[in-house]
């Protein structure tokens, strides 16, 4: 019998849960699923952009496995050290083992001048704010800029580019936050510079995240050739690994296609390194240096400087993960060191203390990577149980929670919460509409709402 903490429920959470459940080799395995939030899914419900349903019902997946007996979930739980959190260091009082699936918490910095200027914000933020985050910025974003600057050519840049450069009709069907449709609605913004430092090949994107840039009914893609063309595999992609070709084609059938009248224009740059956000009160343009390509994937600057003009910067440059009081902490790649799953003290495992997901491997894949992340993290834990079982839990975790003045959300709670969402979407003509703030969440949890 093993009693397992599993902290965060997005997908590397959730699939460790499932995976401890649906092993064999140790019967009579309970989990606990805590997150910090009252409400389960991580990034697929926090960080999955609204209009990419598809990848959002697989809130469905995860809540089958959030469902079943010898699963509980925790929500309004935060482990660490700040005022009213768990410390991590009680946990392994109440559980065999703990797993930490606490994914990449926060932004990579450019550390350039003007980055923390008025107008210019993390992706991330943007993201919390059409995802309704809880802990996004209260006033939300008021889209007055005319040209907006997207630093970076990953996936999270491909989704802040296209929720910008949709009309909110397009978006009034998904679950977004109804003050951040009512601001999308009124926003003014035509360009939408999207910019990597290197070339086309190098870029992060997948084909269909990127396809869908150029399928948008109000907003048209646009490369310059002679700026793609720096890239020595632009004339021929036919060498290139087919992901990345794939990405080239799409590009390339861009760069060629005429101009049409649309309101609004996504305009793909690259090999521009981005080093100052200039103005005075608030951002007026980025400046770059033109890179060309160092024939090794990596580009070298040319003393070349270009701006381009931008009211609204959105530095999409990656995540990054945050250390766990008590953890050791691998500060260059934010991560926690281990061996498959294993945290690492000092080089030595740690029977007891596990990772998957992001904090483990680093923010890089898609959701399913996540699945056999988690089953290797499973198997090194399982392989541990004759050491974990020699530890003497104390009695039921949630009461413990209780006691230590936490105010756990449990399942029925989170239900309440959807009804809530439900209830509100139909209050104002939509769908589910998601509840953007503690208060409300927490109300409705508590049946309130
Ligand atoms: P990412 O894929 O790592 O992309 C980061 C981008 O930032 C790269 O273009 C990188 O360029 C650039 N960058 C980094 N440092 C920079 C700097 N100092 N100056 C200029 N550019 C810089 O990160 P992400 O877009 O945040 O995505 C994270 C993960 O989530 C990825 O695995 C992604 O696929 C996944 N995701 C998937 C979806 C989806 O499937 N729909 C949606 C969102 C996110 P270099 O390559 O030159 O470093």
């Amino acid at each position: 019998m093993l009693r397992i903490a599993v902290v965060g429920s997005g997908p590397s959470g959730v699939y460790t849960a499932q995976a401890l459940l649906e092993q064999r080799a140790v019967p009579g395995v309970t989990v606990d699923v805590l997150d910090r939030l009252p409400c389960p899914y991580g990034l697929v419900r926090y960080g999955v952009a609204p209009d990419h349903e598809k990848i959002k019902s697989l809130q469905q997946n995860l809540r089958v496995t959030l469902e079943r007996p010898g699963i509980r979930f925790l929500g309004n739980v935060p482990v660490g050290d700040g005022p009213g959190a768990l410390p991590a260091a009680l946990l392994p009082e109440l559980y065999h083992a703990v797993v930490y699936c606490v994914g990449a918490a926060t932004d990579r910095r450019l550390g350039i001048p003007g980055e923390d200027l008025p107008g210019s914000f993390s992706a991330t933020e943007f993201v919390s704010w059409y995802s309704a985050h809880p802990d996004a910025a209260p006033g939300g974003f008021v889209l007055t800029a005319r040209s907006a600057v997207v630093i970076g050519v990953g996936n999270v840049a491909v989704d802040v580019a296209r929720v910008l450069a949709r009309g909110a009709d397009e978006l009034r069907h998904t679950d977004v936050p109804h003050a951040a449709l009512e601001a999308l609605a009124e926003s003014r913004v035509t360009d939408i510079h999207m910019v990597g430092r290197r070339g086309p090949a190098q870029a992060k994107f997948t084909t269909k995240e990127l396809r869908e840039l150029g399928a948008l009914p109000g907003a048209q893609a646009l490369v310059r050739p002679e700026e793609a063309e720096l890239d020595p595999a632009w004339a021929d992609p036919a060498g290139l690994p087919s992901a990345v070709r794939r990405n080239v084609d799409v590009l390339r059938g861009w760069a060629q296609a005429p101009p049409r009248e649309l309101g609004r224009r996504i305009r793909m740059r690259f090999f521009l390194r981005p080093v100052a956000l200039l103005g005075d009160d608030a951002v007026r343009a980025v400046r770059f240096e033109r890179t060309v390509p160092d024939g090794r994937g990596g580009v070298r600057g040319t003393g070349r400087f270009e701006e381009i003009e931008a009211q609204l910067v959105l530095r999409s440059v990656g995540y990054r993960g945050v250390p766990i009081p008590g953890l050791p902490f691998d500060v260059e790649r934010g991560t926690v060191p281990h061996d498959r799953g294993r945290v690492l003290r000092e080089g030595v495992p740690s029977p007891g203390e596990y990772v998957a997901g992001w904090i483990k491997r680093g923010p890089t894949g898609v959701i399913g990577t996540n699945r056999s992340c988690a089953k290797e993290t499973v198997a090194s834990l399982l392989a541990d149980t004759r050491a974990l079982v020699a530890r003497r839990p104390a009695g039921d975790p949630a009461a413990a929670l209780r006691s230590a003045g936490l105010d756990p959300v449990e399942w029925p709670g989170w239900l309440a919460i959807e009804a809530a969402e439900s209830a509100l979407g139909a209050r104002l003509g939509r769908g589910t509409v998601k509840i953007p703030d503690w208060d409300g969440l927490l109300t409705a949890a508590h049946g309130k709402g």
